[in-house]
């Protein structure tokens, strides 16, 4: 189980002066290799899911081998959710896993961002899970970046960057100092002076969109000004591409499977040399030992029902189950009878939170609150609630 805690992984890499790697997967060939050039360089790694990258995969699908990738590894993982559009996305991503937002209201005027993005981070705090804001914009200049950026780019200003991490309390701030989304036209020019300023205005980690195309020597300085993670998506994409012209070059006649060779050995190379630059490699232990690790916790409730018909019963169940299941924080609602007849409870609940945080603002949900309301006050009786922790000694999967 090596699941952790992104603001934690994050500030250890803020306290030592490296940059962990946010690779956005497009499909399990990315996520495959991110993670064997993760474990190979014994490196923290960040599995991040862009939204606009939804139209090439199904999220709701995806997630399920993100998260079971996360927890076979041996290194310490996060997942988030990248360029998030709005609260109800936060929200869904949350609740199938994610364990770290960025929200990008980057392209509204301030206000908006400032509104949309505080209303993300109470929430995303409710459930524990850290927040990357971003201020300025970071547009792109060709191709898929460009179509998913459109527009020009706006340079972070220090002294709004100030107010909007105050107004919003974010926990890291994505900023806009002359990276692209996607391809770079010829060599980037990197305002430092900006960033350093930025740097002393806000106070909290930074965070760079638009990795791809740097060279060794910015790569080197960003962690050392405050980043303590970049977002990397172009250029692992250009290295899956060149490997599959390749194969159709060498095998003309080639099935998927035949062009897909070389496709993960070219991103895990990439990622590999990221993660040494960004000076993330080697740390693996360190942030295992001093990370909290991201574990679920399941409340369950069995209990006795009185004066209640069962077409009645059932349809409150599946009622109940559907709302609370989009309470923020709750990764799964599974609710059941007795098997045996003469079972002490006749029916249970068992709620998933996706970790402890959770536990106290579910239990003010409005939601969770009517719920409790209809039945609890009014039908079940003889009712049990005990929340369980994940116990990594009795899995047998230690986080050490
Ligand atoms: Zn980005």
């Amino acid at each position: 189980m090596a699941l952790v805690n992104m603001r934690d992984m994050l500030h250890h890499a803020y306290d030592n002066n490296y940059a962990v790697g946010a690779f956005d997967l497009v499909s399990l060939d990315f996520l495959e290799a991110v993670v064997d050039a993760a474990e190979s360089c014994r490196a923290p790694v960040i599995l991040s899911i862009a939204e606009p990258h939804f139209s090439h995969f199904d999220f709701e699908l995806i997630m399920p081998a993100v998260e079971a990738a996360a927890k076979r590894a041996s290194i310490p993982v996060a997942i988030q959710l990248d360029h998030g559009s709005s609260l109800e996305s936060a929200i869904k991503a949350i609740n199938l896993g994610c364990n770290g937002l960025m929200l990008d209201a980057s392209d509204s005027e301030l206000r908006e961002n400032v509104r949309v993005t505080r209303s993300v981070v109470e929430m995303a705090h409710s459930c524990g899970v850290p927040v990357v804001g971003e201020l300025g914009y970071v547009a792109g200049y060709e191709g898929e970046g460009a179509e998913l950026h459109p527009g020009a780019t706006l340079l972070t200003v220090p002294a709004e960057a100030k107010s909007y991490v105050e107004q919003t309390g974010v926990d890291f701030l994505a900023v806009s100092i002359g990276t692209v989304q996607g391809r770079q036209k010829g060599r980037a020019k990197l305002d430092f002076q900006r960033l350093k300023k930025l740097n002393e205005a806000v106070n909290i980690p930074l965070v760079i969109h638009g990795g791809s195309g740097l060279n060794d020597e910015q790569f080197r300085k960003l962690p050392t000004m405050g980043v303590v993670k970049i977002n990397y998506y172009t250029a692992l994409s250009d290295v899956a591409a060149r490997a599959m012209r390749t194969e159709c070059k060498n095998n003309s006649a080639g099935s998927f499977t035949d062009l897909k060779k070389g496709v993960k050995e070219a991103i895990c190379a990439e990622v590999q040399r990221c993660l040494k630059l960004w000076g993330s490699a080697g740390r693996a232990a360190e942030v295992l030992a001093q990370c909290a690790p991201w574990s679920v916790v399941e409340q369950l409730i069995i209990h006795n029902v009185y004066h209640m018909d069962d077409v009645q019963l059932g349809r409150l169940m599946s009622e109940s189950r559907a709302l609370l299941t989009a309470i923020p924080g709750v990764r799964e609602v599974f609710s059941g009878d007795a098997l045996r007849e003469d079972d002490k409870y006749k029916f249970c609940w068992v709620i998933r939170f996706a970790n402890k945080t959770v536990i106290d603002s579910f239990t003010q949900h409005p939601d969770f609150l009517n719920f409790s309301k209809k039945l609890f006050k009014s039908y079940a009786c003889e009712s049990v609630t005990i929340n369980y922790q994940e116990n990594p000694r009795i899995t047998g999967l230690g986080h050490s």
